[in-house]
């Protein structure tokens, strides 16, 4: 069986290695952290846990295509607690609160109640969200179709255009993008197909990982070293290796050598251009995904909570201070924050209290540049004050919509997107990666495949980002070394399909 090297220990590495070693490959790992999972990654302050970037979960009742790739994997046996179906999310627009129901009639019953001119909007524009979805490959598990039209028309339009053709009342089209942070989605360029995915996701149960996200990793590296894989922490790869027509193997930055019948890179494309030194790169390629525009990052704060202090919260809370919900990642620093997205830990399933939560909201590059070439904990004072300053103001919005909350703060720990650049290596701290655009989609999509044959992209910025998106693309890039449609069978054979 041939030896796979994949770049990156993060959801995209863990899947892609689950798959090649479940078939036997003999799978090694590189991971430049500490802590494998990349965003799946957990820490803890003064007993206090905190999620970085998994915070909530789709697509996870049986059949569905989360838990269906999961069981394939052999993670089947993920704790979860699962969030209110009645209002799993609560979109707040100037003041004014609306929540997101699970299931069809729920969705449409609640917003109506709000909109009732817009019911049979509402069924159209959820009836759309859902075909769409089905009909591409994120549930099919196949590349896109892009003879079927309307799938292609909604990877060529943006959401606020096709949302503006489905409801006609504003102020719910913009409750309809009210989870914009989920995506970071940008006006005018972001595709409905992005919307589309993630709220199809959604849509028939949302769940938080009970204990944190890193649950999840720890059960993927379990099974992985069942199936003899591995994952080497604290080895960066700095050069994938190539002979004239292939590459070899990859180097890592102590120099050691990795030989490698195929590699995959699940890190960012443009970082993963960065190793590669061969002439089978075409300049032009290059040049592209050296220019990839990306998503957004984030300031988050974390919070411990007093003992008993806090009544857990059972959804997720989108807040936008006025009714402007597009564009909220473009503003000045006296306008900071324009929006925030506030969630709890779930640290045990039907728990009475909190102990820790995440707000998030939006940051760019912009405000970092004094400490641009800085790494974690050695930024200085002058980083700590900016971060202490921004901390009071996203505390200041989200205290307006939950009165007393400073009261149950018992600490809090903040993030910038400084600190997603040095824990995952992300480019520019991005929430999401590479920022798909429909007014340049050609420029902004990348191929699974590259011109040095064994050599695969995988990772949130290929496919799409988030638990789903991640795993559908480890799928596609793994379906390159094993025989086409082998690991769809499998999929199948493990989830008992064809025994109905
Ligand atoms: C704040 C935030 C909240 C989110 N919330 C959710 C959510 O609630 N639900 C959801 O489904 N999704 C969520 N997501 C998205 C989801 O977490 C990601 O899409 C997914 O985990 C990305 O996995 P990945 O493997 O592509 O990348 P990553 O997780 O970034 O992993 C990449 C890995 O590669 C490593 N690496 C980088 N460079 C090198 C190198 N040269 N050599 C070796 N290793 C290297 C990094 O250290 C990292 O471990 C969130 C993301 C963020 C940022």
């Amino acid at each position: 069986m041939s030896k796979v090297v994949i770049i990156g220990s993060g959801l995209g590495g863990l899947s892609c290695g689950l798959i090649l070693a479940r078939n036997g490959h003999e799978v090694t790992i590189l991971e430049q952290g500490v802590q494998p999972g990349g965003c799946l990654q957990c820490f803890s302050r003064r007993g206090a846990k905190f999620e970085t970037g998994m915070h909530f979960i789709g697509s996870m009742r049986p059949g569905e295509p989360a838990y269906r790739l999961l069981k394939y994997m052999g993670v089947d046996d993920l704790p979860l607690s699962q969030l209110d179906p009645d209002g799993f999310d609560v979109v707040s627009i100037a003041g004014k609160r609306y929540k997101i129901a699970n299931g069809r009639e729920k969705f449409v019953e609640t917003l109506a109640a709000d909109f009732p001119d817009q019911r049979e909007n509402l069924e159209r524009y959820y009836d759309t969200v859902r075909s769409f979805s089905e009909a591409s490959n994120l549930h099919s598990l196949k590349p896109i179709d892009s003879s079927n039209g309307e799938i292609s028309e909604f990877l060529l339009r943006s959401v606020d255009d096709i949302i503006s053709s489905i409801i006609t009342d504003p102020k719910l089209q913009n409750v309809l993008v009210g989870e914009l942070p989920l995506y970071a989605g940008a006006k005018g360029k972001t595709p409905f197909s992005t919307h589309a995915f993630i709220m199809d996701f959604y849509s028939q149960g949302a769940y938080r990982i009970v204990g944190g996200s890193d649950a999840l990793t720890e059960k993927m590296l379990e099974r992985l070293s069942s199936l003899g894989g591995k994952v080497l922490t604290r080895t960066p790869a700095a050069e994938i290796v190539c002979d004239d027509t292939r590459a070899t193997g990859v180097r890592s930055a102590s120099g050691e050598f990795f030989p490698a019948d195929h590699v995959i890179s699940t890190i960012h494309p443009t970082a993963t251009m960065a190793l590669i030194k061969s002439h089978l790169i075409r300049p032009a390629f290059r040049h592209r995904i050296e220019r990839l525009p990306n998503s957004v990052g984030s300031f988050a704060v974390y919070i411990k909570f007093k003992p008993e202090a806090m009544p857990y919260m059972n959804y997720n809370f989108f807040g936008y201070r006025t009714e402007q919900v597009w564009d909220c990642q473009f503003c000045t620093p006296e306008e900071w924050p324009k929006s925030y997205l506030y969630m709890h830990m779930c640290h045990e399933d039907g728990a009475k209290w909190a102990s820790s939560a995440m707000a998030l909201t939006y940051m760019g590059m912009d405000e970092l540049q004094p400490w641009l070439d800085t790494k974690v904990g050695r930024r200085g004072k002058d980083y700590e004050e900016f971060k202490r300053r921004k901390t009071e103001r996203l505390l200041d919005e989200v205290e307006k919509d939950f009165p007393g909350l400073r009261q149950a703060i018992d600490s809090v720990y903040t993030s910038t997107p400084l600190t997603y650049r040095d824990y995952t290596g992300i480019i520019d701290g991005s929430l999401y990666g590479v920022a798909k655009d429909v007014t340049n989609l050609n420029e902004t999509r990348v191929s699974h495949r590259t011109r040095i044959p064994n050599l695969l992209l995988a990772g949130q910025s290929i496919n799409s980002h988030g638990l789903l998106g991640v795993m559908v693309g480890s799928v596609v890039a793994c379906s390159f070394i094993l025989s086409s449609g082998e690991v769809i069978r499998q999929i199948e054979e493990a989830n008992g399909d064809n025994k109905k």
